[in-house]
Order: C-alpha cells, then structure tokens, then sequence
C-alpha cells in the first residue's frame, strides 16, 4: 500500500479558478517526489493541499490508506519548509531548531539530545550559539529544514526552499538536501520550477502545466521517454530542438534539408498530409558521419564557449536549433556546419496533440 495517495485530486479556489484538475499519485515511503513546472501551473497548491493547508475541492488524500481530507494539518505528521525560512531573529541556531519541541513542553533532555543530532546531521554543530543575522543563506535554509526535521514526522514537503539563496548556494543546498534524504530517509516532497533542481534530488519526478499533470516518471524517463512535446521541452538543459513540418512520402522537409522519417515513423501513412513535430536534443547530435544518422546542413549564427562544451546556434532555413558540442570542436560563427543526428536520438509527436508518437 502507498504511503500517500491522491485520487483525482482538484482545487477550485473559491474565486472559481479551477487550478488543479484530477491529479492522481502514489508515493512510497521514502520516495523524493519532485512537481516540477513553470509559475502558476498549481505545484503549491496541490502542495498545500497535501499538508492541509488549503481544502480539497474533490477527490481524495489518503495517509497510509486513510482518507486524510478532513484532518487538520497538525493530525497529518507532516512538516513543511517554506520558500521564506523566517527564522526567529531574537533566538539563537539552537532555540530556533528546539522551538517546535519547546511549545510542545518536550523535556529539556530530549530536545537538547535531539538538537545535537539535528545540528550534525546538518553540518551546525559549531552554530549553535549564533543568531540567525550572523549565518549565511545557506545555513540559515538548514536551520530552518533543522526546524523541520527535529519533529520525526512522517513526511517533508519543500516548497522552492532554495530561491533565496544564489546560483552557487543553490548547487551545495541541492547537494545537502540529498544528503539529509540520505541520513534521514524520510518521504519528501519537493517543489521547484526549476527542471535541474527536480532532476538531480527527484526518484520521480512530476511534470505539471496548466493545472494538469503532463508526466509522471524517474528522471530517467522524463529524458528519454518525454509524453509529450512540453515535458521534452521541459527537461534537459539546453531544451530539446523541435522543427514542425508536413508529411509528404514519408518525408519531412526543413531549410534545405529532406527527412525520411521511415526509420522512426512506423506509420507514415496515419500521418501523410499532417503536421508532425520533429525533435532531437542539442546533445545527442554529432559532427562526424555516422551510420543510421540524419545529416542535416546549417548554417552557424553564433557560438557559446562554456568551458568543457560549447552550444552552437544554427539556423536551417526558417528553423533553429542549439547544438552542445565538445568545446574543442568549437566552430567559426557564419560558416556552414554539417552534423548529424543518430535515428535513435530523434523524438516525433503529433503536431496536432503534441503527445510523442509511438
Ligand atoms: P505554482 O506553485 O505552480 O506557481 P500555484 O499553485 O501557486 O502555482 O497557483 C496555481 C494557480 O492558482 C495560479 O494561477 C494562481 O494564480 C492560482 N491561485 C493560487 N492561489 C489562489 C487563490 N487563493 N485564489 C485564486 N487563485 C489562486
């Protein structure tokens, strides 16, 4: 049995937007569930819903098998880190991490043997004594996650706890967070905007947009097995390609560039007439010939050095594209580029649904 359930779960906020619509999922304990999408596509939402935080419209949550709609959020053994970590300025690392346990009257003995395993899990045994205006952001986000795993519930939830930090504290947070997962084992879930973020902490990853859940799969999957034109565009760094074009004979047609899609297209005559998107990621492309490859002819505009690789921005035709290369094979800028595109590295979708082609 799942640890947590959501059965077509929907938010109709009272203004009458609907915001989440039939959200379904299963967590097992333990799992790190990322929802990952852009602003507004209602992660926080259904993240509030699962703590308690907002009603649930319709549809039901169910803690270990038990229907949890109705239990306040207190009931539920969840605890939750909030994008703003609000620490108590006035009290030190220690009274901020023991604050929950004090209210709850915890014996003195108990909180202390518990702040010290808190503290060194989190690398702040050395913090204790100092106010919260003498850390750094980073530490303050581990004194406020402290706050939260002190309390041994069952379950995390972590709305966008890394965006006050900058770019380079995000990356060790990131890192520390997997790590306090790996120390505590406790089932999180995870709230982020940010595909990275959800990619590197996630065992499953959901993908949302619009309200709707798009996919939902290891971050293995999401990469190689994308639904649909907006999870593929979604994950990966640089996003995936896309080139639309009509089916004629079997054939797609870019700049000056003619496409037999027989290798992929099983049934090309389902599509003979009809728009299909065409995808490839800037990485999955080479510069010398290759067998069972598309060579496609470009022209490069411009060329980004990044240290080991480089991305190269073509055209070809009316159509662009960002290629990442090996930084050694960097190209001139105006010059025609020819590379080529493994079959097997080629995603289709419907140009009409945008769900991949199988
Ligand atoms: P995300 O976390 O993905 O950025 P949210 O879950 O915060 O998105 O919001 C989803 C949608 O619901 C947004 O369009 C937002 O404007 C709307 N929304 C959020 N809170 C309310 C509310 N209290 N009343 C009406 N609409 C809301």
């Amino acid at each position: 049995m799942a640890y947590l359930t959501l059965k077509n779960v929907n938010k109709i906020y009272p203004n009458g937007y609907h915001a989440v619509h039939n959200f379904n999922l299963e967590i097992e304990k333990g799992e790190v569930v990322v929802f990952v999408g852009p602003s507004g596509c209602g992660k926080s939402t259904t993240l509030r819903m699962i703590a308690g935080l907002e009603d649930i419209s319709s549809g039901e949550f169910l803690l270990n098998g038990e229907r949890a709609n109705e239990k306040g959020p207190r009931e539920r053994e969840i605890a939750m880190v909030f994008q703003s970590y609000a620490l108590y300025p006035q009290m030190t690392v220690y009274d901020n991490i023991a604050f929950g346990l004090t209210l709850q009257g915890v014996d003195e003995d108990v909180i202390e043997e518990r702040v010290k395993k808190t503290a060194a899990i989190l690398g702040l045994t050395d913090y204790l004594d100092r106010l919260p205006r003498a850390l750094s952001g980073g530490q303050r986000q581990r004194v406020a996650i402290g706050r939260a795993i002190i309390r041994k519930v069952g379950v995390f939830l972590m709305d966008e706890p890394l965006s006050n930090l900058d770019a380079k504290q995000r990356v060790t947070m990131r890192y520390e967070i997997a790590q306090i997962h790996q120390e505590t084992g406790a089932t999180t879930i995870y709230v982020t905007h940010d595909q990275t973020e959800a990619m590197t902490l996630a065992d499953r990853i959901v993908v949302m947009k619009d309200g709707y859940v798009q996919q939902i799969g290891t971050p293995y999957e999401l990469y190689f097995k994308p639904a649909n034109v907006f999870v593929a565009g979604f994950i990966g760094e640089p996003p995936m390609n896309f080139v639309r074009g009509k089916v004629h004979g079997g054939k797609i047609q870019f700049g000056e560039n003619t496409i037999d899609l027989s290798a992929k297209l099983k049934n090309a005559a389902a599509y003979e007439g009809k728009e299909i998107v065409f995808g490839f990621r800037p990485e999955a492309i080479r510069l010398t010939g290759a067998e069972n490859a598309h060579l496609i002819h470009s022209q490069v505009e411009l060329t980004e050095m990044l240290g080991d690789n480089t991305n190269i921005y073509i055209t070809t035709g009316d159509s662009r594209a960002i290629l990442k290369v090996d930084s050694h094979d960097t190209p001139e800028t105006d010059v025609p580029l020819d590379f080529y595109i493994p079959f097997e590295s080629v995603y289709l979708f419907d140009g009409e649904t945008e769900n991949v082609i199988d």
